[in-house]
C-alpha cells in the first residue's frame, strides 16, 4: 500500500470501511470512483472510464461525476440495488496540511433513500430487520423517508415472517446471514428487487433515548432485537440523529388478516400478476387519494385488512358519510389538493435537507387544516368529527414560517433571498447597506456621464471583474487623467474602476456575503425549531392521510355502485349480486354478470365449481376473496347486499404465473401451498383453490383433490371454494354435507358455445377444451383429429365401465339445438336436465357471446 500516493492511501483506508458500496470520493468539484468501483460504475452508469497515476506504475482506473449532479447518478445505482457511500472533504483544502481530511458522511442504500425522485410518492420505501430470538421471530420495518417504524414479534414459524416481509415488500432486509439465507428466495414477489444486507450489530443502549423508556420496555426480546438492529444500521449509514423516527408502532399479527405471498399476488392487490403493473390492481381501482400520504396509507390498508369488527365499522361509518355527501367529499378533495407530502417534508426538516421551498410547502399545507376542520365539522360521522377535532393545526409553526420566509424563495439555501424583511434587525441593516450601495451605483452612470461628457458611458457588473465603468475606445481619450484605473480591455471598449467605485463595491459585496451567511444561519435555526415539533406534525400528517383515504374509498364506492357491507360477528357469508370490482371496471359498462355467494355453517360452506375454461370460475372465486378483503379494509363492496364475517386468513391457489420459484415444478409448488394451508387454515379462513389436482396424472390428481376437499371439510370447516376439471368429483356432494356442486352456465346453440358467466347449482359435465382450442385458432386438422380421438377415448372408457360418480352428476348445459358436430359435449348435451335443474331465468338473463 505504501507505494501509493497519500491520497490513494487515504482512499483505500476509507474504502475498506464500505466494501459493499460504491465509494463517491470527493475531489474538488467532482466525486471520483477508483479501482473496481470505477470499472463497475462506468459500466452501470455509462460514464467514461479514465485513469490516474497513484504512485504505482500502472494507472489507477478512475471515473467521476460532477458534485452537483451526483444525486442523479447515485439514484440510478440505488435503483439497480447498489449502495453508495458519500465521502466528503471535511476540512478546508486551503488550510489543510498534507492530504485534505475526508470522511464518509452518509451511506445511501436501497432501504434508506431520502431522495424524492427515487422514492416515488405513492408507496413507502421500507427497510426491514429480521431476527430469531429464543422461540420467536422479530420483524421490524422502517420508512426512513417518513419516519414510520413498525415492529412485531411472531411465533416460531418462518412462514409468518415471510408473510410479514411480503406485506411490506421492503427494498432492503437486514439481519444475520443464516436467517437471510433462509428468507432469500422466498421473496420473489415484489416488483422491486430486494437487497439483503448481513448485519448483526445492535444498538440496545440507543432504544430508550430514541423512543422513550416505556415504548422500548414494552418490546419482547425478538422485537427489541430487530428494532435495535435497525437503529444501529441507520446510525451507521445515515450518520444523523434520526429525530423523525420517534415512535415504535408495535402490533400483533392477529390484528390483521393474514395472506401468504401467493394470495397477495393472485388477488392482484397492488400489482397485476402478469405485467406487475399498478394498473389493473385493486389499489389502482381504489386509489382516488389526492395526497401522497393518503396514497401510501391506502396501500398500507390494502396490504393489511383489519380484524376487529368495531374498527372496521368505524371506517365504514366514515366512508358512508362521505359516500352520501357528494359536496362534502368534493370540498374535502379541493382542500386536500393544497396539502403537500407532510410526512416527507417533516423528515427532510429533521435531516437538515429541507430548503426554503419546503418551508413554504409546509406552511401552505398547515394553512389548510382550519379549512379541513371547517369542511368536516358537523359531517355527521363520529369518526370524521373526532379525526378533525384532534387535528392540531400547528398554527404556531405556520406563523413562524410566515414571518420568516419569503413567499417565493429560491431553491438554494446558500444564496440568500429567503428571509423576509423585518424578521431580523441586523439582516435588515445588511440588506439596506447593499441596497444603498446599489442605488449609488445606479446613480453612478448618470453622474459619470455628466462629469466626463461621454454619452455612451456605461456602468456594469460581471462575476469575475465586479463593477466597472465602460467607455468605447473612441472615447477613452476624453477621460480625465488619474481617477480612472484600467481593469479590462475589450475589442472596442475599455473598462475602468475608480477608487469610490471600488470602495462601494467592497461594501456591497461584504454586505451581501454577510447577508447570505446570516440568511443561511437564520434558516437553519428555523429548520431546527420546526424539527423540534416533529411529533405534532407527524400526528397531523397521519390524520390528514386518513381523511384522504376515506374520501378516496367513498369516491370510488360511489362511482362504482358499491354498497356498505354488514360486518357479521358469526360465520356466515352472504353476498348478493356480487361483482369483481376490477374485472368489472375494465369491461364495458353493464357487461359484468353478477353472482351470488352463500357460505353458511348450516347450508353449505364449501362450493365445488366445475365448468369449462374461460367460463369465469376463477374470476368468481377471486371476486369472493376481494369482496371480503375490501370489506375488512373499510371499503364498500361491489354487490347489492353483503354480509361479511371477519375472515382471519385468505388462502388462494390460483393460476400458474408464479409457479416457478427455485425451479420447482408447478405441482410441487401447489402441494407446498396446500401443505401450508392445511396447517394454518382455521374455521374463520377463506380458502380458494383453482384447478385443484392438476399437474399430475388424472388418477392421482383426482385422488389428491378429493382427499384435500375431505380434509378441509372434516378437519377445518373453513369457507372453501374449489374449482376443478374433474367433473367426476361431483359425487362428493352426496357424502360431504357442507359441499355444494356449482357450475358456470353455458349455452350451446349450433356451433356456438356461449359462456353465460352465471353460477348455477349442479355440476358441469364437459370442459369444452377442444372448443376453446378452436376459438384460439388451432388448425382445423388438429381440431377435428382431437374430436375423433376424444370419441375413441370415451368409447373406450364407456366400455371399461362408468366413471365414479358419473351417474349422479348431470351437466348444467342448455342445448338449444343438437350440436351439429361430432362434439365432445355429446355426453353433456344429452343430459341437460341436471339433477338440481337449471334455475329459470339464470340462463335466459344474458347471453354474452364470447
Ligand atoms: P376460468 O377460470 O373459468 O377459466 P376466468 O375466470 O378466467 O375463467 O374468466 C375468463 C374471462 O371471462 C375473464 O377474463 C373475464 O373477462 C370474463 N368474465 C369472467 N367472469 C365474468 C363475469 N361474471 N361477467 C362478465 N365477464 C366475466
Amino acid at each position: 500500500m505504501t507505494q501509493y500516493t497519500p491520497m490513494i492511501q487515504q482512499y483505500l483506508a476509507i474504502k475498506a470501511q464500505v466494501p459493499d458500496a460504491f465509494l463517491f470520493f470527493r475531489l474538488g468539484d467532482f466525486y471520483e470512483l477508483f479501482f473496481e468501483d470505477a470499472i463497475n460504475a462506468s459500466r452501470e452508469l455509462e460514464i467514461t472510464l479514465t485513469g490516474r497515476g497513484g504512485g504505482t506504475e500502472e494507472r489507477i482506473p478512475m471515473c467521476g461525476v460532477p458534485y452537483h449532479s451526483a444525486d442523479n447518478y447515485i439514484s440510478r445505482l440505488i435503483e439497480k440495488g447498489y449502495k453508495a457511500a458519500i465521502c466528503e472533504q471535511v476540512e478546508d483544502p486551503s488550510v489543510a496540511k498534507g492530504v485534505v481530511r475526508r470522511e464518509i458522511v452518509r451511506i445511501v442504500t436501497p432501504g434508506t433513500v431520502m431522495d424524492g425522485k427515487t422514492l416515488g410518492d405513492a408507496s413507502n420505501n421500507y427497510i426491514a430487520a429480521v431476527a430469531q430470538v429464543g422461540g420467536r421471530y422479530g420483524f421490524s420495518a422502517c420508512d426512513v423517508s417518513t419516519g414510520e417504524l413498525y415492529a412485531t414479534s411472531l411465533s416460531d414459524s418462518l412462514q409468518m415472517l415471510i408473510d410479514e416481509l411480503n406485506a411490506y415488500a421492503p427494498a432492503e432486509i437486514i439481519g444475520d446471514g443464516p436467517l437471510l439465507d433462509r428468507v432469500r428466495g422466498q421473496i420473489p414477489l415484489t416488483a422491486k428487487s430486494t437487497v439483503f444486507t448481513a448485519w448483526e450489530r445492535a444498538a440496545d443502549d440507543k432504544l430508550a433515548p430514541q423512543f422513550g423508556e416505556e415504548a422500548a420496555g414494552k418490546l419482547d426480546a425478538s422485537a427489541r432485537r430487530v428494532v435495535s438492529l435497525l437503529l444501529a444500521y441507520l446510525h451507521e449509514t445515515q450518520k444523523q440523529s434520526l429525530t423523525h423516527i420517534k415512535e415504535i408502532r408495535a402490533y400483533s399479527p392477529q390484528q390483521f388478516m393474514t395472506m401468504d405471498p401467493f394470495t397477495r399476488r393472485n388477488l392482484e392487490l397492488v400489482e397485476t400478476v402478469r405485467e406487475r403493473s399498478r394498473k389493473g390492481s385493486l389499489l389502482w381501482l381504489l386509489d382516488e387519494t389526492v395526497t401522497a400520504m393518503g396514497a401510501r396509507m391506502l396501500r398500507r390498508w390494502i396490504e393489511k385488512p383489519l380484524m376487529q369488527a368495531d374498527a372496521i365499522r368505524s371506517r365504514h361509518d366514515a366512508v358512508e358519510t362521505l359516500y352520501k355527501q357528494f359536496i362534502l367529499r368534493d370540498d374535502l378533495r379541493t382542500v386536500l389538493k393544497e396539502v403537500y407530502d407532510l410526512e416527507r417534508l417533516v423528515a427532510r426538516m429533521a435531516y437538515g435537507s429541507a430548503n426554503a421551498r419546503d418551508m413554504i410547502a409546509l406552511r401552505v399545507s398547515l394553512e389548510q387544516v382550519p379549512r379541513l376542520k371547517n369542511v368536516c365539522a358537523g359531517a355527521g360521522a363520529r369518526v370524521l368529527e373526532r379525526l378533525v377535532d384532534e387535528m392540531d393545526p400547528c398554527s404556531d409553526i405556520s406563523e413562524m414560517i410566515l414571518g420568516a420566509i419569503e413567499d417565493d424563495p429560491p431553491v438554494s439555501v446558500r444564496d440568500g433571498g429567503m428571509i423576509r424583511e423585518g424578521y431580523h434587525d441586523y439582516l435588515d441593516q445588511l440588506r439596506e447597506a447593499s441596497t444603498n450601495g446599489k442605488k449609488w451605483i445606479a446613480e453612478l452612470e448618470r453622474s459619470e456621464r455628466e462629469a466626463t461628457g461621454i454619452k455612451s458611458l456605461k456602468v456594469g457588473y460581471n462575476k469575475v471583474f465586479g463593477y466597472y465603468i465602460e467607455v468605447t475606445k473612441a472615447n477613452v481619450g476624453s477621460l480625465p487623467e488619474g481617477r480612472y484605473e484600467r481593469k479590462q480591455t475589450l475589442a472596442n471598449a475599455e473598462r475602468f474602476v475608480t477608487p469610490e467605485l471600488k470602495e462601494k463595491e467592497a461594501l456591497i459585496l461584504e454586505a451581501e456575503d454577510k447577508r447570505t451567511d446570516l440568511e443561511y444561519e437564520l434558516f437553519v435555526q428555523l429548520r431546527e425549531r420546526v424539527s423540534a415539533q416533529i411529533g405534532r406534525l407527524q400526528k397531523l400528517a397521519e390524520a390528514i392521510a386518513e381523511l384522504d383515504v376515506y374520501q378516496s374509498l367513498a369516491a370510488v364506492s360511489a362511482s362504482n355502485r358499491f354498497i356498505r357491507p354488514e360486518i357479521g360477528d358469526g360465520y356466515d357469508l352472504h353476498i348478493e349480486e356480487g361483482r369483481h370490482p376490477v374485472v368489472e371496471a375494465v369491461l364495458e359498462s353493464g357487461a359484468f354478470i353478477e353472482n351470488e355467494t352463500k357460505l353458511t355453517a348450516g347450508d353449505g360452506s364449501m362450493l365445488l365449481i366445475t365448468g369449462p375454461n374461460m367460463a369465469g370460475k376463477s374470476t368468481y372465486m377471486r371476486q369472493v376473496a376481494v369482496i371480503c378483503l375490501m370489506a375488512q379494509i373499510g371499503c364498500f363492496v361491489p354487490a347489492s347486499s353483503a354480509r361479511i364475517p371477519i375472515i382471519d386468513r385468505i388462502f388462494t391457489r390460483i393460476g400458474a404465473a408464479d409457479d416457478l420459484i427455485g425451479g420447482q415444478s408447478t405441482f410441487m409448488v401447489e402441494m407446498m401451498d396446500i401443505q401450508v394451508m392445511t396447517e394454518k387454515a382455521t374455521e374463520r379462513s377463506l380458502v380458494i383453490i383453482d384447478e385443484l389436482g392438476r399437474g399430475t396424472s388424472t388418477g392421482e390428481g383426482m385422488a389428491i383433490a378429493q382427499a384435500v376437499i375431505e380434509f378441509l371439510h372434516h378437519e377445518i370447516g373453513c369457507k372453501t371454494l374449489v374449482s376443478t376439471h374433474f367433473h367426476e368429483l361431483a359425487h362428493l356432494e352426496e357424502s360431504l354435507p357442507q359441499l355444494r356442486n356449482y357450475c358456470m352456465a353455458v349455452k350451446e346453440s349450433g356451433q356456438q358455445v356461449t359462456f353465460l358467466r352465471k353460477l348455477i347449482r349442479g355440476a358441469a359435465s364437459t370442459s369444452y377444451g377442444i372448443y376453446c382450442a378452436q376459438i384460439a385458432g388451432l388448425p382445423d386438422a388438429i381440431i377435428s383429429r382431437s374430436y375423433e380421438l376424444l370419441q375413441t377415448f370415451e368409447a373406450r372408457a364407456a366400455a371399461d365401465g362408468p366413471e365414479p360418480g358419473a351417474g349422479s352428476s348431470g351437466g348444467a348445459v342448455l342445448t338449444e339445438e343438437p350440436a351439429a358436430r361430432t362434439s365432445a359435449n355429446a355426453a353433456g348435451a344429452g343430459e341437460a336436465n341436471a339433477p338440481y335443474g337449471v334455475p329459470d331465468g339464470a340462463l335466459s338473463q344474458r347471453s354474452a357471446v364470447e
